[in-house]
C-alpha cells in the first residue's frame, strides 16, 4: 500500500521538473505549515467521556485561506490528512481561487455514533481547532461521512464561541457545504458532477480519439461506462448526457447494468433513489460491479473511491479516456501502466474541482451578504471549469506533457506567482 504523503511527494516533484521554479518553493511545498493532532473529549449518550483523535494540516495560504474538508472515518491518519490537503493547494489553484490547502479528519467509525454524539463530536472538533479558524484563515468544508448537518454544527459553535470571546457571531463563511437555508449555496449538490461533465466536454473539444470517434455528432458517438452512482455519479451522468454523451454502463458497489444502446439517466437516478439498487433496472444486463472497467467504452469515468484502478486493473482497460471524478481512483502504478498504453487520464484535481469552485461560490455569497440564484451559481461553475480545462490542456500540448503533469504545472506556476 502506498504512503499517500509519499505519493504526493512524487508527483510533485515530477511535475516540477517539467518547469522552471524556484527550488526553495517546491522545498516549501513538501512541508506543510501546519499539523495539529488533538484528542477531542464527547460526552457520550451513557454518559462517559470518550476521546477522539483529530488532525488539521494547513498545507499552504500563498494564494487565500487553508481550504479543504473534514472527514470522519476509522482509517484518518496525519500522513493521509496531510496528503489530501497537498492536493487542495494544487486543486484550488488549477481552478484559480482565492484558497491554499487544508484538510482534517477524526478518528471514528460514524456508524458507532449515535445523533448528538455525532453533534458534539462535530462541534468537539471545532472547539479544539477554534484558535485556527475563521473566514480569512481557514475555511473547512464535508468530506467522507460528513455533510451539511455537520457544517450547519460547526458553524454554530464557531458562532457561540466567537459570541463568547469577542461578541461577534457572523461567521457563516467560517465553514462551507452548509444547508442552503443556514448560509449554504444553490448549485453545490451537483456542482462536482455537472463540472466533471463540462471538462469533458472541453476535452472533446481540444483532442480526438484514437481512433477519431469524429463527426458533427461526436459526443452521441462517444460511449461512457461510470463507477459509482452516489451524489457524483449521478449529477455527471445527467449531465453528460443532457450534453449527448451516451451513457453505456453505470455500477455501484453491488451490479455493474449495461445497455449497449445507452441507458436513461434519469430513469436510472429514480429507479435507484426509489429502490436503493441499480440491480433489475428495466432494458440492462446486469454484470459483475468490476466489469466496468473492462468495458469497450471510450470513456471511463471513476466516480466511488480512492485506489479503484490499480495496476491489476490498468491493463484490462479498453477506454481511450479515463475521467478522475474520485479523490485519487488511479494508484500511481496504474497510471504509468494507463500513460504506456496511450490512455489520457485526466486528473481529479481538475475534474472534480467544480465542487470546491462552487464552495467558493458559497464563501463568496456569504462574505458580501448574498444570496445568488442555482442557474447563476451553475453558470458561473460552467465559464470557471472550462476556462481552467482549456488552459491545462493547452499547458499539455504545449509541453508534451500528460493531463496531469500540465495539471500540477499550471497549480506550480499559479503558486509562484502568488510569491
Ligand atoms: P457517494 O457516497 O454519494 O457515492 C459513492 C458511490 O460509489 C455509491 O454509489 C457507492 O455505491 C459507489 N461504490 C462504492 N464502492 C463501489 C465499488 N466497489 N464499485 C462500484 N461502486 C462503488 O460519494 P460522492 O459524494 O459521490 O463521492 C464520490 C467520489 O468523489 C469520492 O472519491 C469523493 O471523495 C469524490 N469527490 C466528491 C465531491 C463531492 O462534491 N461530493 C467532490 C470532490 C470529490
Amino acid at each position: 500500500m502506498h504512503n499517500p504523503w509519499e505519493n504526493a511527494v512524487q508527483q510533485l516533484e515530477q511535475a516540477a521538473k517539467l518547469g522552471n521554479f524556484d527550488v526553495d518553493m517546491v522545498e516549501k511545498l513538501k512541508h506543510p505549515d501546519r499539523y495539529i493532532e488533538t484528542d477531542i473529549p464527547v460526552k457520550m449518550d451513557n454518559g462517559t467521556l470518550r476521546f477522539f483523535k483529530a488532525f488539521r494540516s494547513q498545507h499552504n495560504n500563498w494564494r487565500g485561506p487553508y481550504k479543504g474538508g473534514i472527514r470522519f472515518h476509522v482509517e484518518v491518519n496525519l500522513d493521509e490528512v496531510r496528503a489530501l490537503s497537498f492536493w487542495m493547494t494544487m486543486k484550488n489553484a488549477v481552478i484559480d481561487v482565492p484558497f491554499g490547502g487544508g484538510k482534517g479528519g477524526v478518528v471514528v467509525d460514524p456508524k458507532t455514533l449515535s445523533v448528538t454524539e455525532m453533534e458534539n463530536l462535530s462541534k468537539g472538533f471545532v472547539a479544539k481547532m477554534f484558535p485556527v479558524l475563521g473566514p480569512e484563515v481557514d475555511v473547512p468544508a464535508p468530506d467522507v461521512n460528513t455533510g451539511s448537518r455537520e457544517m450547519d454544527w460547526m458553524v454554530k459553535e464557531f458562532e457561540r464561541i466567537s459570541n463568547l470571546k469577542f461578541k461577534v457571531s457572523n461567521f457563516k463563511a467560517c465553514f462551507t457545504g452548509k444547508s442552503v437555508g443556514k448560509g449554504g449555496s444553490e448549485g453545490r449538490t451537483e456542482a462536482t458532477g455537472f463540472g466533471g461533465a463540462w471538462v469533458l466536454e472541453e476535452y472533446i473539444s481540444n483532442f480526438k480519439f484514437h481512433p477519431p470517434v469524429g463527426g458533427p455528432n461526436f459526443k452521441s458517438e462517444a460511449s461512457l461506462a461510470i463507477q459509482g452512482f452516489g451524489n457524483v455519479g449521478q449529477y455527471f451522468a445527467l449531465k453528460a448526457q443532457e450534453l449527448g454523451f451516451k451513457i453505456v454502463a453505470i455500477a455501484d458497489s453491488s451490479v455493474c447494468v449495461v445497455r449497449h444502446a445507452g441507458i436513461d439517466v434519469k430513469q436510472a437516478v429514480a429507479y435507484k433513489n426509489q429502490t436503493g439498487r441499480l440491480t433489475g433496472l428495466e432494458g440492462t444486463d446486469a454484470h459483475e460491479p468490476e466489469t466496468v472497467f473492462s468495458l469497450p467504452v471510450d470513456v471511463l469515468v471513476p466516480a466511488a473511491l480512492e485506489n479503484a484502478i490499480t495496476e491489476q486493473v490498468a491493463p484490462t482497460v479498453k477506454a481511450k479516456v479515463v475521467l478522475e471524478l474520485a479523490n485519487g481512483p488511479v494508484t500511481p502504478g496504474a497510471d504509468k501502466i494507463l500513460a504506456k498504453m496511450g490512455v489520457d487520464v485526466i486528473p481529479d484535481i481538475l475534474a472534480n474541482s467544480g465542487g470546491v469552485a462552487t464552495s467558493y461560490f458559497e464563501w463568496e455569497q456569504n462574505m458580501q451578504g448574498q444570496q445568488w440564484s442555482r442557474d447563476e451559481v451553475l453558470a458561473k461553475l460552467e465559464k470557471k471549469i472550462t476556462l481552467a480545462s482549456k488552459r491545462v490542456f493547452a499547458l499539455s500540448k504545449d509541453k508534451a506533457c500528460n493531463l496531469r503533469e500540465s495539471a500540477y504545472l499550471l497549480a506550480l506556476e499559479r503558486l509562484s506567482q502568488a510569491i
